[in-house]
């Protein structure tokens, strides 16, 4: 068990005009027990950071600590921390048990009969032992997957790294995997850092997620408060699915505007926006209510924040529809409402846009101005 800390970790690849910069001076400090999630798109320097923490990566600038202690120079043999790959990085020509055993036998000095139980006991702990005698190459993907697992926590390493490790897995096992993996690390409360590009594992999975972009750290927080107040645009445009949906607006007297979209702006937001010139304004889908249409109820949308709209598709996904929008005066926007409510493309419908859903985002750095209505209460009680 350790506390593990990145301190303005940062990764250069190459030199010159030439060179990558992968990782960007990067700090996160992660409790002993704690498991958390890396996620960010494609080739944001999440590999390389857990490869850094692994010592399978050098350390450009800035420091790793375990407990306490300095890692930069260490090899990975020495760190203590066991690493889960996607690819599972079995040896094909070793039975299940010689996998197991094989780090054991590398990195400690325990007597055969030591090994031969601890291989056992984690064997028992995934539900391998009818496995032990076979090959990798005589196993599905997800008795590999739980091989590779079981190699990395019959070390009882100090922390486990994770890299993508359910990726190769179809969308039913990985389901159940991802549920597995979290009551697993619950119980063996190892500190873990689990590498993803996937939202989904991302929100489920952590105790925290750190989101990266670019190679920079844009936040960590619960996923809850990732969520619901995002430190900025990219955290809240990557995190949920469907997307928060995005309206670039100029702001003119408390009032944000994009062509004939005018959307007036209470005291507190406006006080919060006004002195950024562009915003874009946020609302996740679920926040919009699209109700029926003016010309069904004899009259034009009602009050400041609903606008008239036409549906121009609608996509069933069972517990809920995805209903695309289009606003008579531009935007377009991405609304859920209950799978069973029957709505059809080419509707005429009202869309409210309630205040106290929003977000505004700065229209140049993307920082969040302003962030939903919610009290720390509420996110406490949607975490029970
Ligand atoms: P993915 O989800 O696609 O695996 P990632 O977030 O893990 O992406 P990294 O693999 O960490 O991203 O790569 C971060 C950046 O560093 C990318 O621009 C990548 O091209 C670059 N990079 C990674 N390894 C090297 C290397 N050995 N030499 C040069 N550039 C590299």
């Amino acid at each position: 068990m350790a506390r593990l800390e990145l301190d303005s970790v940062t990764k250069r690849f190459g030199e010159g005009d030439g060179s990558v910069l992968a990782v960007d001076d990067v700090d996160v400090d992660i409790a002993d027990g704690e498991f958390l999630v890396l996620v960010g798109p494609s080739g944001c320097g999440k590999s390389t950071t857990l490869r850094m923490v692994a010592g399978l990566e050098s350390i450009t600038d800035g420091e790793i600590r375990l407990d306490g202690d300095r890692m930069n120079e260490q090899g990975p043999a020495e760190r203590d921390i066991a690493m889960v790959f996607q690819s599972y990085a079995l040896y094909p020509h070793m039975t299940v048990r010689q996998n197991m055993r094989f780090g054991l036998e590398e990195s400690t000095d325990l007597s055969d009969e030591e090994m031969d139980g601890r291989v056992d006991e984690t064997a028992e702990l995934l539900d391998i032992t009818e496995l032990l005698d076979r090959k990798p190459g005589a196993l599905s993907g997800g008795q590999r997957q739980r091989v590779a697992l079981g190699r990395a926590i019959v070390r009882e390493p100090k922390a486990f790294l994770m890299d993508e490790p359910l990726s190769n897995l179809d969308a039913k096992l990985r389901s159940q995997m991802r549920t597995e993996l979290q009551q697993l690390q619950a119980d063996l409360d190892t500190t873990t850092v689990y590498v993803t590009h996937d939202q989904t594992e991302a929100m489920t999975m952590g105790d925290r997620i750190a989101i990266l972009d670019a190679g920079e750290l844009q936040q960590v927080a619960t996923p809850l408060e990732a969520y619901h107040r995002p430190a900025n645009q990219f955290v809240a445009g990557f995190i949920g699915e469907p997307s928060m949906n995005f309206i670039d607006c100029a702001t003119e007297d408390a009032t944000l505007v994009d062509g004939g979209f005018r959307y007036p702006l209470g005291d507190e937001v406006g006080e919060a926006v006004a002195d950024a010139a562009d915003v874009t304004l946020g609302i996740r889908p679920e926040d919009l209510s699209v109700d029926a249409s003016a010309d069904a109820s004899g009259g034009d949308a009602a009050g400041d924040h609903a606008f008239d709209a036409t549906v121009t598709v609608v996509e069933p996904m069972g517990d809920e529809n995805v209903v695309h929008l289009s606003l008579a005066d531009g935007p377009e926007l991405v609304a859920t409402v209950n799978g069973l409510r029957r709505i059809e493309s080419g509707t005429d419908v009202i869309v409210s846009i309630p205040e106290n859903a929003i977000h505004v985002f700065d229209g140049d750095s993307g920082d969040a101005l302003h962030n939903r209505s919610l009290d720390d209460a509420e996110l406490d009680d949607a975490r029970v």
